[in-house]
């Protein structure tokens, strides 16, 4: 067999984005994967019941579809079908009430009484310019492409969550619902930065809507592979690399893993001063995650909850920055936070028949095997009574069962590493290149680099220019050391 010219281990959406990548240079490329499924976080199983399909990990894809990388391989070739519910995501309160991020800013800004007029001051011109925005913010480190656009959105982006709702809105609802958002970023919500997520998040939503794959994530790292195949790529499943020596004749090594990965993979091939740097890296809270087959649709108390794929449980800005800073504090959070996406209901695809599914997962402190169950039942219990009832099967996942489901989850974490004001910066170390390490064959190309975690495989396009960017070097140093 010959030998690929590049290698890429992971096939998450930025390990297969960077193979993409570098074969449709015509580059003969092999991914290896450790796992049976390709996707890394994209992949979905019969978690609870025969038949029935749960999303794994990721469920729902604004970042996907605004995905200039994504776009770029028109995955809908490749049998992707996106399926849009009405309202991209809701906000229950208690009594009934709930409040909803429409696709519409002014949709959205009509929902939030004396707050209207603030939203559309504090998301119109971004949406407006969602295009020329979302190429610099999920661009790393560079001269912008929009300054003005782009310098007005950083400094907002860099506020806490909640300086900028105080900043902004006056109201329960419209600082409840940019919490929601924001809260995904795992931050404390008085933390710098927390802002960014729920910024970028509800821009994407009122751009691209915050869609569900047709037949589960798993759908998205279908079309991805599918795509790998025509521009000539392979994949290798089951297959665990468990050090770059196993790798000797490819010209270009990408390691979609975590910098505490690449260190154990690498070892000396890196200096040791770079290793240091990367060791320093900092993950973050992780997760406990719930998949429930349920007798029939969630008995939601506010009507509005059953128009979306995507619902942000746990109360007032209060009650969620309280969760958040308990878990960044390391302590469980009694009324967690919770994220919860009902596919089934746009998606008949998930069971065939009359029954439901249901995904959530909440924060909780890093490496905790604290059994969050009961405790994120009785948040959606609280905003839809009857909930428990309908319950045929369920299926936990606590920090240590995320991480053996993927090594890259390291202690729980889902985001690569976190996306504090410095590691958002310095990712994986301060670098005006992060895709490259000090050894020319060797990239990275993770969500543990920018723009940072989701479902997007930007990190991976961006490693992959980088890598080809450098081929030259790498020849030239191979005429001179060819065992390098
Ligand atoms: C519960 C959960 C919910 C989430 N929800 C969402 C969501 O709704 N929307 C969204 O956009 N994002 C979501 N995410 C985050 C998203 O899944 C990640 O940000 C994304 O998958 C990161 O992509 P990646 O390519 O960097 O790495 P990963 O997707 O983690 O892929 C890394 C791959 O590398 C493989 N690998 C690691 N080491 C080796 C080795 N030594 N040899 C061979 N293979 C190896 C792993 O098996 C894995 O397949 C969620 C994550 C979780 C866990």
């Amino acid at each position: 067999m010959t030998q690929p010219d590049a290698v890429v281990i992971g096939s998450g959406p930025n390990g297969l984005a960077a193979a993409i990548t570098l074969a449709r240079a015509g580059l003969k490329v092999t991914v290896y994967e450790a796992a049976a499924l390709p996707g890394g976080g994209m992949r979905s199983e019969e978690l609870t019941q025969p038949g029935v399909i749960h999303d794994v990990c990721s469920a729902v894809h604004p970042l996907a579809v605004a995905s200039p990388a994504f776009q770029s391989f028109q995955l809908e070739r490749f049998g992707l079908e996106w399926i849009q519910p009405p309202v991209p995501a809701v906000h229950p309160l208690d009594g009934g009430h709930a409040v909803r991020l429409e696709r519409d800013v002014y949709a959205t800004a009509a929902g939030l009484g004396a707050d209207e007029k603030n939203y559309i001051k504090a998301f119109e011109k971004y949406v407006q310019h969602v295009d020329p925005l979302l190429k610099d913010v999920l661009a790393p480190l560079h001269v912008p492409l929009h300054p003005w656009l782009y310098a007005r959105f950083g400094l907002k982006a860099l506020h806490s969550a909640e300086a900028f709702v105080q900043r902004s809105f006056r109201t329960r609802e419209a600082q409840a619902l940019f919490a929601g958002v924001a809260a995904h970023s795992s931050l404390r919500l008085d933390a710098p930065l927390s802002a960014a997520v729920g910024l970028m998040l509800s821009i994407a939503g009122h751009a691209y809507g915050w869609p569900i794959p047709r037949g589960g994530s798993q759908s998205i790292a279908q079309a991805l592979v599918a795509c790998f195949k025509e521009a000539g790529g392979t994949l290798q499943l089951n297959h665990r690399i468990t050090s770059v020596d196993e790798l000797q004749d490819a010209s270009l090594k990408l390691f979609d893993v975590t910098p505490r990965q690449l260190v154990a993979l690498c070892g000396e091939h890196l200096p040791r001063s770079f290793r240091q740097r990367l060791l320093k890296f900092r993950y973050g809270p992780g997760i406990f995650k719930l998949d429930w087959t349920l007798d029939a649709p969630v008995p939601w108390a506010s009507p509005a909850c059953h128009e979306t794929a995507t619902l942000h449980l746990g109360g007032d800005f209060a009650e969620l920055a309280r969760s958040e800073a308990q878990v960044n504090q390391g302590q469980i959070p009694d009324r967690p936070y919770v994220l919860v996406a009902q596919p089934s209901l746009f998606d008949p695809t998930r069971t065939g028949d009359q029954r439901h599914t249901l995904w959530a997962y909440c924060h909780v402190p890093a490496q905790s095997l604290e059994d969050m169950t009961e405790r994120v039942e009785a948040q959606i219990e609280r905003f839809a009574p009857g909930f428990r009832k309908l319950i045929r099967a369920r299926h936990a996942m606590n920090s240590a069962d995320i991480e053996r489901h993927n090594p890259n989850y390291i202690g729980g974490s889902i985001s690569g590493g976190l996306m504090d004001w410095r590691q958002a910066f310095a990712r994986p170390v301060l670098a005006w290149n992060p895709y490259r390490t000090p050894h020319p064959r060797i990239f990275l190309c993770s969500s543990s680099t920018p723009p940072g975690p989701g479902v997007h495989g930007m990190c991976g396009a961006a490693a992959a220019r980088t890598a080809l960017a450098s081929l030259g070097r790498v020849q030239r140093t191979s005429q001179k050391s060819p065992g390098q």
